[in-house]
């Protein structure tokens, strides 16, 4: 395990810079340049400007020539900040994402069951509490490196790139900060570790590689109630530097708390490949125009909507296709023109947020949760999909599970009239697709009666994803021709199947909220002639981490779920497919115990004469 170092890295950002400079357009674009110097290599420049009354700094490869265009990859261990560390740090916009492994490791829902090989020794490593993200703003500050080689030097250049008064203690500096010495961009402070080099810093680095040296700095800088980072210490360290990715004046900066350092690092990689430029370059137009924006939009809510508005739209199109400036003419029109219209008029999208796994939200109900207001949502609703709302948004839980208290149907109407009718954007998040046992439908004639504007995200059901995270296959040329989408949960709507149709062979029943009734459903079915053996599953949780799917026959159904204690939510899958899960399991703690598949003998690609 590594502290900070190797989560370090700074997003590769060559391609903007290579667009910048071939769009003409200023790195620091209000203000004067008020000063910049050439490092020795020639591929570097660090320049300081004002930029509407605060300073930053940035160190940028120039062009020609263009260095390595990824220079950050490579194995993205430490040290892979220095050459590539653009974008403005002392900005007015910034995003962290913070992940700690060990926490989920210990909440897993794996573990207290202690099903397979992920339930036994889970909780083994001390889970710590999660890490407090912060953006520090270091311009002018006294910061410490204790350190005089390679690693102090890597940890160096990024403080100054950040406008911080470096100070390398040391007894002796090696080239590259002797170099930044005579710039007289650091200053020294020679000899062995001194505790009294802590009393002016507000932070301090130890990067030396002795232990008792790092630790002397570290419990020094504690008894002064100073942050102190150790490099390559996790137990040390009180500080971690995350991986970062930068678009312009945007970061995103990203740790596992020292869990999973190569975990972050792909992280990193992946945002680094979807979040596009477009995104940096906006920002930086809204922070170049954001007096008269201000000024045109004084009231939040419309100047909120007004922003939400840029990026999906005209404007984030045109930086898109790499036309800054044609962008920034639209926007300004934009602003002149006042608030957009309709922005008053309330709107309603009834999303499916699928069965639990964020990934099986669809990108419009994501962006849909993204834009909201309010988002009034079932219980069902998975924490992970609500993750992926807008962090200031209103959220409503508005049905609790069946059987105990909940929002009454008229209750969720009336919810949603009275925030539609006050101009918001609702979200109306249903579990699954909404269309299906969800009672989309009657809130949409609600709406429709009230003149309410709305849209339907549909969403991945149940059925759907219980089926394909257990294997199971709902139609089979062999075995099933159709499929049908059942709910069974109360009498009157047990009474009003078609029982005859539903008992047919070589179909798949998917029922929905069946578990309490199974033992009518097995006397029905088998009623009407479906056959005692017919194969079933019962998935629960599916597609969650904690998926379980139980494999019986029909006679048996109504024991096993008993036996086996399944708890809702769970869906029935019942049909000759099922059977097929027992051997095509790829998904959960279930998938161990798949059968192997028959695989065809292999031949042996010679033909050996075996005689003696
Ligand atoms: N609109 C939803 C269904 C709502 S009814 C959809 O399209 O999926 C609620 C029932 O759906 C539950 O009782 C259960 O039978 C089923 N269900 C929902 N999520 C489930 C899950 N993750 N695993 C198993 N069954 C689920």
């Amino acid at each position: 395990m590594s502290d900070d170092g190797r989560e370090s890295g700074i997003g590769n950002r060559e391609s903007l810079e290579r667009l910048r400079e071939a769009q003409g357009w200023p790195r620091c674009s209000t203000g004067p340049l008020i000063q910049e110097s050439r490092e020795g290599t020639g591929d570097r420049r660090i320049s300081s400007c004002e930029l509407e009354g605060r300073t930053s700094t940035t160190v940028a490869a120039s062009s020609p020539p263009l260095p390595n265009p990824s220079p950050t990859r490579g194995e993205g261990l430490e040290g892979d900040t220095s050459d590539a560390y653009p974008g403005i740090t002392a900005s007015p916009l910034h995003a962290a994402a913070a992940m700690t492994t060990a926490r989920a490791a210990d909440s897993s829902p794996l573990s207290p069951r202690g099903r397979g090989a992920g339930g036994e020794g889970a909780n083994a490593a001390e889970a710590s509490p999660p890490l407090y993200p912060l953006f520090l703003n270091l311009a002018g500050r006294p910061i410490l490196v204790v350190g005089g080689g390679e690693v102090a030097a890597r940890k160096v250049l990024p403080l100054i790139e950040c406008g911080a008064e470096v100070r390398v203690g040391a007894p002796a500096l090696n080239e590259a900060l002797q170099k930044l010495k005579a710039e007289g961009r650091i200053s020294h402070l020679e000899g062995e570790f001194q505790p009294h080099w802590l009393d002016e810093v507000f932070l301090a680095i130890a990067a030396t590689d002795e232990v008792e040296v790092n630790r002397a700095v570290a419990e020094e800088g504690a008894a002064r109630r100073l942050w102190v980072n150790v490099v390559d210490d996790t137990e040390l360290t009180r500080v971690q530097v995350p991986a970062v990715v930068r678009r312009g004046p945007l970061t995103v900066a990203i740790s596992s708390g020292g869990a999973a350092p190569v975990l972050a690092r792909q992280l990193r990689e992946k945002i680094e490949q979807s979040v596009d430029e477009s995104f940096g370059q906006l920002a930086e137009l809204l922070r170049i125009l954001r007096g008269r924006i201000r000024a045109r939009f004084p009231h939040v809510p419309s100047r909120r909507k007004f922003m939400e508005t840029l990026w999906p739209g005209e404007v984030g199109e045109l930086l898109r296709a790499a036309r800054f400036d044609a962008a920034r003419a639209r926007l300004i029109e934009l602003i002149e023109a006042g608030e957009p219209e309709g922005s008053r008029e309330g709107f309603v999208s009834l999303v499916g947020a699928g069965p639990g796994d964020p990934g099986l939200l669809t990108l419009k109900g994501q962006r849909r949760l993204q834009e909201a207001d309010v988002i009034l949502h079932d219980r069902l609703v998975s924490r992970a999909v609500l993750e992926l709302a807008r962090r200031d948004a209103q959220f409503i839980e508005v049905a609790k599970e069946a059987g105990t208290h909940h929002t009454t149907q008229e209750g969720i109407h009336a919810l949603l009239l009275e925030h539609a009718r006050q101009g918001k954007r609702v979200v109306r998040l249903k579990g699954g697709d909404p269309f299906i046992f969800g009672r989309g439908g009657e809130e949409l004639e609600h709406l429709r009666a009230h003149g309410i504007a709305y849209e339907v995200v549909p969403g991945i059901t149940a059925a759907l994803a219980c089926a394909a995270h257990a294997g199971i296959p709902l139609t089979h040329r062999d075995h099933a021709q159709s499929v049908r989408f059942v709910t069974a949960h109360c009498r009157n709507s047990i009474d009003a199947l078609d029982w005859r149709a539903l008992a047919q062979e070589k179909q798949t029943l998917a029922v929905y909220m069946g578990v309490s009734g199974l033992d009518t459903l097995r006397e029905r079915l088998m009623a009407h002639g479906r056959r005692g053996s017919t194969p079933a599953a019962l998935i629960e949780n599916g597609s969650r981490a904690e998926q379980r799917v139980i494999h019986c026959d029909l006679d048996s159904l109504p024991e096993t779920a008993k036996r086996e204690a399944v708890k809702s939510p769970a869906l029935l899958i019942l049909g000759e497919v099922a059977a097929l899960g027992r051997t095509l399991a790829w998904f959960g703690a279930d998938a161990a115990g798949a059968e192997p598949a028959q695989l065809p003998s292999r031949r042996l690609p010679l033909s050996l004469d075996m005689r003696a």
